[in-house]
């Protein structure tokens, strides 16, 4: 689909809680849609959160913000699953995992049924094996189903690379590979500080004794993050919705962006079908490519760990997708 087309930018949001609706109120500042549908089971939560954002009219650019429908998915540019339950008291992860899995397959059949041409970008966690079910059920080409994947988790690498380097983050570079979740590790390999890579940057930049121990911390700092998060204020979604807006920039803007967003490996890195993040050039039809850079042994055991992880999972969930 040719997103720089005629037809206005428009963007659906699917669940309208605190990550559907923070995502909405960054797009709506960035300028980037036109028109933007928000849509819940829960209907009131959809018109209360409307009508919450359009009352800012006056200080962001023109855009036309609604409560939508499936009827929306028809011709929009980029569909957005934010919709999810939350986990009960008791209940296991596997539990919630297919209680979310049947929520994003019976979404996918509504965006089928509508003949949409729009990209599916999956947020609702786990982030990765959701992005599969949704892309095995549509039957789409796989760059066109697409997860929010370690976007997030790499913008909290650089955060804390820059913090301890004492560097703007703008001159940091850095990637988290693999599973959104325990299993995602750091791209050492790829990390760049001021245009050099990380293994030449740390003897200039001396802010620590023992770099080793230092890069665990962050890494785990990294993975942690969100517990912490949780813990504190009970959801993240400041961070997230910016990430968001990021990736629905890249595509509606047909970017060519590299970002670690998830998505179905074929063959790459010696993975087959599993989705999970690598280092992807997002444009206007979603993933247009894969990365395939060289990783060190020890990156390469981390990224098939990851995926075997979440295979385990996919198969657990064992689905009739
Ligand atoms: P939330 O509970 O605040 O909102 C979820 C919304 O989904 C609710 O308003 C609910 O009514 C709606 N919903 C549930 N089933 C629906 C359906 N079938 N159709 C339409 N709407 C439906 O949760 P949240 O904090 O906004 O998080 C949403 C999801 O995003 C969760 O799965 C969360 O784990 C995930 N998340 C992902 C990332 C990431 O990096 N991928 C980051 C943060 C949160």
């Amino acid at each position: 689909m040719d997103n720089t087309s005629g037809k206005k930018r428009k963007v659906v949001v699917i669940g309208a809680g605190a990550v559907g609706s923070t995502f909405c109120y960054a797009l709506a500042q960035s300028g980037l849609a036109e028109e933007i549908a928000i849509i819940d089971q829960n209907n009131n939560l959809a018109q209360g959160q409307v009508l919450d954002l359009v009352h800012g009219h006056p200080f962001f650019p023109t855009v036309s913000i609604r409560v939508g429908n499936p009827g929306d998915y028809a011709d929009a540019h980029i569909i957005v699953i934010a919709a999810g339950a939350a986990q009960r008291p008791g209940e296991t992860r596997l539990q919630l995992l297919r209680k979310n899995a049947t929520i994003v397959r019976s979404i996918a059949d509504d965006i089928v049924a509508q003949k949409s041409a729009g990209v599916i970008l999956v947020v609702s966690n786990p982030v990765d094996i959701l992005t599969q079910v949704v892309l095995k059920r549509a039957g789409y080409d796989r760059g066109r189903v697409i997860g929010s994947g370690t976007v997030l988790d790499s913008a909290r690498f650089r955060h804390l690379l820059s913090e301890h380097c004492g560097i703007d983050i703008h001159n940091v570079h850095a990637n988290i590979l693999g599973e959104h979740g325990d299993s995602e590790f750091a791209a050492w390999s790829m990390t760049h500080v001021a245009g050099m890579q990380i293994d030449k940057y740390c003897p200039i930049c001396r802010r620590c004794d023992d770099c080793a121990a230092k890069r665990r911390q962050i890494e785990q700092d990294v993975r942690d993050s969100a517990y912490h998060i949780i813990e504190y204020k009970g959801a993240t979604c400041f961070a997230i919705g910016l990430a968001l807006v990021r990736i629905t920039g890249a595509i509606l803007r047909g970017e060519r962006s590299i970002l670690t967003v998830s998505t179905m490996l074929d063959g790459e890195f010696g993975l087959h079908d599993v989705c999970l993040s690598v280092p992807s050039i997002v444009s206007e039809n979603g993933v247009d490519k894969i990365i395939e850079n060289q990783l060190p042994d020890d990156e390469l055991a981390a990224l098939k760990a990851s995926a075997s992880l979440l295979k385990k999972a996919m198969n657990q969930l064992d689905l009739d997708v």
